[in-house]
């Protein structure tokens, strides 16, 4: 029985897998089993932010391996402990952090916070959460239900009560409600489509929300931790959210999630848990990715790297403008879209034949999240592969 004859008998068929074996990375680029290289623009969808085979983070699991991976959250966790601290500082509210282990989760624990807020003398007086059509808020039962792509919906009912989804951010207003107790979104739509939302909207949506007492929970799983050249969109956008969640980059690969809130005293013991969240293994990895990301940002070198691949792929997009309708995304969040949607995944796979990784998403995008220690030989390297490919279709 070969690798792949193995895959298909053994394992749930949840994913349309491309067979390729990938042995090695380094920094950008994936090896095979033949030993051929791809450039890695998708970083394992956002996640492998500080490059793969990453030594400083390498040698941190390493250490923390032999020392302990884990414990418990019954007892003190040195480093969970000190990446809460990193976390609320490199935000800048005044927030605390609760940890789990995937962004479906960390959005768990907001909508837990959500409906706790709604509670009034042990009543939820109000329940209903606003998200957005073409969100995405992970896979569990109630985050599923939070995403406002109704074709996820099917086979999986009944869903927790109370989600409600708006067209756009300027017809959130129109779903509030006395039961509303809360607006989850994300400020750039990554598996829609690498859509931003407008920041003018998003700040006046905001201000509404403060003076009615409904939370604003931002879904920054995909876009936290540096993707968008600030530590947090929110950060870009200039507002304070209630709730932020985190998860993809923050590990490096390690799987974490977080949410954060300024509803500091919100749970009391009991209320959330998690067997594995901000154990010492995950926590310290991020530990070491939030250092790492740090020194790249202060030096100005995150932000060249942004505008190098946002210039790479306006031009591609100039060049191959009979195939993309525009460039799209923030930082290294970024899509062309596709004028014929079809195409998309002949392009998808005609990259990968010539040797570059890119991911697909709503809206007849083309997506790009690599990582973002990326070099600029690694970036025009990918361009060139991705050209050829454009060129074959
Ligand atoms: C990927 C993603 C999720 C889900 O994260 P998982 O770790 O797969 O559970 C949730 N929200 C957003 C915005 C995402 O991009």
């Amino acid at each position: 029985m070969n690798l792949k004859e193995m895959d298909l008998e053994y394992v749930l068929h949840t994913y349309s897998r491309n067979w390729v074996n990938f042995k090695k990375g380094k920094d950008s680029i994936l090896y095979d089993e033949e030993g051929r290289d791809y450039i890695d623009f998708t970083s394992g969808i956002g996640v492998v932010s500080v490059g793969h085979g990453n030594e400083r983070l390498a040698r941190a699991i390493c250490e923390q391996a032999r020392d302990l991976i884990h414990i418990s959250n019954l007892y003190l966790i040195e480093p969970q402990a000190r990446l809460a601290k990193e976390l609320v500082e490199r935000s800048g509210y005044d927030m605390r952090v609760f940890f789990a282990n995937s962004g479906a989760e960390a959005n768990e624990g907001a909508i837990k916070i959500a409906r706790k807020y709604g509670e009034v003398d042990g009543e939820i007086k109000r329940y209903k959460i606003v998200t957005l059509k073409h969100s995405f808020h992970g896979r569990t039962i109630t985050a599923l239900k939070a995403t406002g792509q109704e074709a996820m919906h099917n086979y999986f009912g009944p869903f927790p009560d109370g989600f409600v989804y708006a067209d756009e951010i300027s017809a959130v207003e129109n779903l509030l409600d006395e039961k509303t107790v809360a607006v989850m979104i994300e400020l750039i739509q990554g598996e829609g489509g690498v859509e931003p939302q407008n920041i003018e909207s998003v700040q006046k949506l905001s201000e509404t929300l403060k003076k009615l007492d409904i939370l604003l929970i931002v879904d920054e799983v995909q876009t936290g931790v540096y993707r968008t050249g600030e530590f947090l969109a929110s950060n870009l956008y200039e507002i304070v959210p209630d709730i932020v969640t985190l998860a993809k980059g923050l590990g490096g690969g390690v799987p974490i999630g977080a949410v954060m809130t300024g509803l500091k005293d919100i749970f009391s013991p009991g209320d959330h848990g998690s067997t594995f969240g901000g154990n010492y293994l995950s926590s310290r990895a991020a530990l070491e990715v939030i250092d790492i990301l740090d020194s790249y940002k202060n030096s100005g070198a995150l932000d060249g790297t942004i505008s190098y691949f946002k210039e790479s792929l306006d031009r591609l997009a100039a060049e191959f403008e009979d195939l993309f309708e525009k460039s799209v995304g923030v930082g290294l969040m970024r899509g062309l879209r596709l004028k014929d949607g079809d195409l998309l995944n002949r392009m998808v796979n005609a990259a990968f034949e010539e040797g570059v990784l890119v991911l697909k998403a709503g809206r007849g995008t083309l997506r790009f999240l690599p990582p973002l220690l990326i070099s600029k030989e690694e970036i025009e390297e990918g361009m060139n592969r991705l050209k050829r490919a454009l060129k074959r279709l």
